[in-house]
């Protein structure tokens, strides 16, 4: 687990624009009305798993669950224990707390019920924890992050779980993708439904971690009103890229340079080899020039700028625009660039060929001079 990865006290702090909607839970919970399961759904990095780990800390504060207007402690033993996931109620199931390099990108059954062979996971098991008693009495907690990655088998074991539901036991499903759940562990969960925040609270929260005001503003555009996916694109430096991209439509660098250019940006991408990580820069590139281009079709269409991620692009005057039968093709080309990062092309290869695509057909001053 890196540093990083590690729960912090902040990891526990009111999670933003959500507070409304756990403070409506501890209301339920007050009134003896929680559930069994709970799925919180909606977009990812919005802060659903955040939501999830506040609402559970009121669970086991000991000053009780949070009234109106008041929140956990984060002081006292259980609210410690709980941030320092040492509480002995709580399980845990969370891949992204698997370095980087060691992740599966699934949740497999093994994680859920022991599993003597064909496991990659040999730790605690949420059967396992089923079957203790309560170490401190009161709720026992199974709090499970990105459950779309759980794969069926697993889903099929957390469904059997989930039908015999045992007093005091309350799931915590946090999921973005609710149509890669099994429909029968939706119906047996009450469903908490999270929304994007405004933009302007994402550009505010930017701004107070030190994201100058107009960049922020800019990835709360870009990221749709997700706290996290502004965070990834800030670590994956999209502003730069996005920066190279442009450059490149608008004829000012020559292509190969901006795609050369490209791979000496630093930036956090993920993989378990020096190829994955190569292909991870590489996707998150095409699909920033895939969003880019669809949004200069969908102006060209009609649709209003302001509406679009990437409608200020509408207003360069850019060649590519100017031709709806070439800014087609060239879309196609990008989606068929971004199909192929997923065999085993050379990524800098894929990506020559899409900054040649971009740039403008019509040699332009700087191009002309070389
Ligand atoms: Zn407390």
């Amino acid at each position: 687990m890196t540093a990083e990865d590690a729960d912090s006290r902040e990891d526990f702090d009111e999670p933003l624009g959500h507070g409304p909607t756990v403070r409506g839970l501890w209301r339920a919970a007050r009134a003896g009305r929680m559930p069994h399961a709970l799925l919180f759904t909606g977009p990812a990095g919005i802060g659903k798993f955040r939501a999830a780990r506040w609402f559970m800390l009121g669970l086991y504060c000991e000053r009780g669950i949070p009234a109106e207007g008041s929140a956990p402690c984060g002081e006292c033993g259980p609210c410690k224990r709980v941030i320092a996931a040492s509480h002995l109620d709580v399980f845990t199931v969370d891949l992204l707390q698997t370095p980087a390099d060691e992740r599966p990108e699934e949740l497999k059954i093994g994680r859920f019920v022991r599993r003597e062979r064909d496991s990659d996971w040999d730790g605690p098991t949420v059967d396992e924890f089923l079957a203790l008693r309560a170490a401190e009495g009161g709720w026992r907690v199974v709090l499970v992050r990105e459950m779309e990655r759980a794969n069926v088998a697993a889903q099929n074991s957390i469904l059997k779980m989930l039908e015999e539901p045992a007093p005091w036991v309350l799931w915590i499903l946090e999921c973005s993708r609710k149509n890669d759940l099994l429909p029968t562990i939706a119906s047996r969960c009450v469903q908490v439904q999270f929304e994007r925040l405004p933009q302007t609270e994402v550009t505010s929260w930017l701004a107070a971690r030190g994201v100058a005001r107009e960049r922020a503003a800019q990835l709360a555009r870009w990221s749709r009103g997700s706290p996290g996916e502004a965070l990834r694109s800030l670590a994956q430096r999209e502003w730069e890229l996005r920066g190279l991209l442009v450059e490149t439509l608008r004829g000012g660098a020559p292509p190969l340079a901006a795609a050369a250019a490209l791979w000496e940006l630093d930036g956090t991408f993920e993989g378990k080899t020096a190829k994955a990580v190569e292909r991870a820069r590489a996707r998150t590139a095409l699909d920033l020039a895939i969003a880019c281009l669809r949004d200069l079709a969908l102006a060209s269409e009609g649709q209003p700028a302001d509406d679009l991620q990437h409608g200020d692009l509408a207003a360069l005057g850019l060649e590519l625009a100017r031709s709806p039968a070439r800014l087609r093709t060239t879309l196609e080309l990008l989606l068929d660039l971004r199909r192929d990062v997923e065999s085993n092309i050379d990524p800098p290869m894929l990506l020559d060929r899409a900054f040649l695509a971009l740039a403008p057909a019509v040699a332009t001053k700087t191009a002309g001079a070389r």
